[in-house]
């Protein structure tokens, strides 16, 4: 399904910035979002609302190599070196993935949530050489921002409730620090892009999501599916 919108288009003349004229046309884009944040900070839980909403494809890139080490394939024996050490799968295999599967499952969808990607600068880099050879953009990145305690807490929870390997306390400690180290930074990169939406992730799930809609809605023009 194909979103018809309308949205406002900014003229920009080289030699001057900002508005300098403003024209509506009809646009047939996607509408592709990331869901950002540490883990533990919500992104699987705001990401069936965000599809739900707005009408999107989910895309994880965890729950799907967790998939693939249930069934136990080659990719899934690979991946499972490095996430029940809590670090990143290499960008070159994670990138080839994604290209993969959105070949494979997004076509003609009318966008996507990227939840846990991108997780690096390479991979941003990627993503949006992705979505440009596909005719299409990133529109928005909701970061969830939580404080640390809490998000030890919840994956705790998470993993006695799920029963999820990588929800241990020492694998929480180092995706911790590799989140402050290799993906945090893409916070001030989509920042500069003006596509960062910062969101307060504690507090109820219903509010956030409520929150997260105004963010979208007000700040980025994108519109619930009709
Ligand atoms: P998540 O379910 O998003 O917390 O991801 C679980 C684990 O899968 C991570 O700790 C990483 O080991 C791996 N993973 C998921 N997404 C990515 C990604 N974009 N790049 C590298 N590794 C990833």
């Amino acid at each position: 399904m194909i979103y018809r919108r309308y949205v406002t288009v900014y003229r920009h003349i080289s030699g001057s910035y900002g508005p300098i004229k403003k024209q509506t046309m009809e646009r047939n884009d996607n509408i592709n979002i990331v869901i950002f944040g540490a883990p533990g900070s919500g992104k699987g839980t705001q990401s069936a609302k965000l599809i739900d909403r707005y009408g999107l494809y989910h895309i994880s890139t965890g729950e799907l190599l967790r998939d693939h080490i249930k069934r136990d394939t080659e990719l899934g024996r690979i991946a499972n070196e490095y996430i029940s050490k809590g670090q990143l799968i290499p960008d070159d295999l994670m990138i080839r993935i994604l290209d993969d599967t959105l070949e494979r499952e997004a076509k003609g969808k009318a966008g996507v949530v990227f939840d846990g990607f991108p997780r690096t600068i390479p991979q941003a880099e990627a993503l949006k050489e992705l979505l440009r050879k596909r005719g299409t953009d990133l529109h928005a990145v909701v970061g969830l921002e939580v404080p640390e305690d809490e998000l030890v807490q919840r994956m705790i929870q998470r993993g006695k409730d799920t029963g999820r390997a990588d929800d241990n306390p020492d694998t929480i400690k180092n995706r911790l620090k590799v989140y402050h180290d290799q993906t945090h930074p893409l916070r001030e990169y989509y920042n500069k892009e003006n596509k960062y939406i910062a969101i307060n992730g504690t507090g109820i799930v219903d509010e956030i999501f409520n929150e997260i809609a105004r963010g979208l809605e007000d700040k980025a023009g994108i519109k619930p599916r009709p």
